[in-house]
């Protein structure tokens, strides 16, 4: 058997169409387009580009970017009055505050103080705590975006087994809840799990989100499995992600590539969040 490829490029591209219709309909509507602030404390190279991405794909998508950046000496109490100003701005609908911070800052806590009909990201406990009881709000983009992707790979989940490997705030445990509100039934797996080859064996869906390359072997996998691979491993030759992609494409009934998988989905569902948190502040009005 050789996998169907999801290829998440392409149902990026198309939710990334669909989103820039539903900003330009909003701007029409409200006066002012969708707004996304980020907030950067300091200048570590990599969240300088993951942020610059954030501005550009904003701009193409027709929503307004309102790029903040702090010294990396920045006190508490400065990010803090940014964070409530931000909140209080009905320019922006949506906030990010870029993460790592400088070590003298908590991220969690300034994560925290994002208002959650702003939260963009959807990591307050807040969002949390409405996506486990299942109230409208905003979702954590990467998972979402594997939600997507299994749509695409028409997954049955239903009753169906889902395996993930990783507990992470940010991508497991999210993750989970929203498998298990689509009706699978799910297994959490992270680095205390027993036998993981065993249990991932069980899984009609296999999601692995652990951070390290190729760990997902074929013998890992159930023959005619979907298999999502959230991993970003960068090694010498390249980008790899957390599955061994050519022996459990010949396994699996479908699989994603890294890159051209998950990855492009982040950024797509984070648009996609602004537009959502722009309309639900105007509804609230
Ligand atoms: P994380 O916070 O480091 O979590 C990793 C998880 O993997 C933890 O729950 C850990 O278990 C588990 N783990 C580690 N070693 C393991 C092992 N040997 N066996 C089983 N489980 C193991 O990472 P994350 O933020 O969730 O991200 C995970 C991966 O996804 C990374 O490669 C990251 O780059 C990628 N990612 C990609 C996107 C995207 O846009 N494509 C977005 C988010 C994350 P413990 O809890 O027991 O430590």
């Amino acid at each position: 058997m050789s996998a169907r490829i999801i290829d998440g490029k392409a149902v990026a591209a198309r939710l990334r169409a669909r989103v820039a219709e539903q900003a330009a309909q909003f701007a029409h509507d409200h006066g002012r387009p969708p707004g996304l602030a980020t907030i950067m404390v300091g200048d570590d190279p990599a969240s300088a580009v993951y942020v610059a991405g954030k501005h550009k794909a904003s701009g193409e998508a027709g929503i307004a970017s309102f790029d903040h950046r702090l010294p990396a000496d920045a006190s508490r109490e400065d990010v803090v009055a940014l964070i409530e100003r931000l909140n209080g701005d009905p320019e922006v609908s949506g906030m990010i505050v870029q993460l790592p911070v400088p070590a003298h800052l908590d991220g969690v806590e300034l994560t925290g103080l994002v208002d959650a009909d702003k939260d963009v990201d959807g990591l307050t406990a807040l969002s949390a705590g409405r996506l486990a009881l299942g109230l409208p709000g905003l979702r954590p983009c990467t998972p979402s975006g594997v939600m997507d992707l299994l749509a695409e790979a028409e997954a049955d989940l239903t009753g169906a087994e889902a395996v993930v490997i990783g507990r992470s705030n940010l991508f497991g445990k999210p993750m989970a809840q929203m498998l298990l509100a689509a009706n699978a039934t799910v297994t959490v797996c992270h680095s205390r799990t027993r036998d993981l080859p065993a249990t991932c064996r069980r899984a009609d869906v296999l999601v692995a989100a652990v951070g390290r390359a190729e760990m997902v072997k074929a013998d890992w996998v159930k023959p005619g499995a979907v298999v999502v691979d959230v991993g970003m491993n960068r090694l010498a030759g390249g980008l790899v992600g957390d599955v061994a992609f050519a022996e459990v494409s010949a396994v699996a009934a479908a699989i994603t590539p890294v890159p051209g998988g998950v990855g492009p989905m982040t950024i797509a569902g984070l648009l996609r969040n602004t537009v959502e948190a722009a309309r639900l502040q105007e509804a609230r009005r």
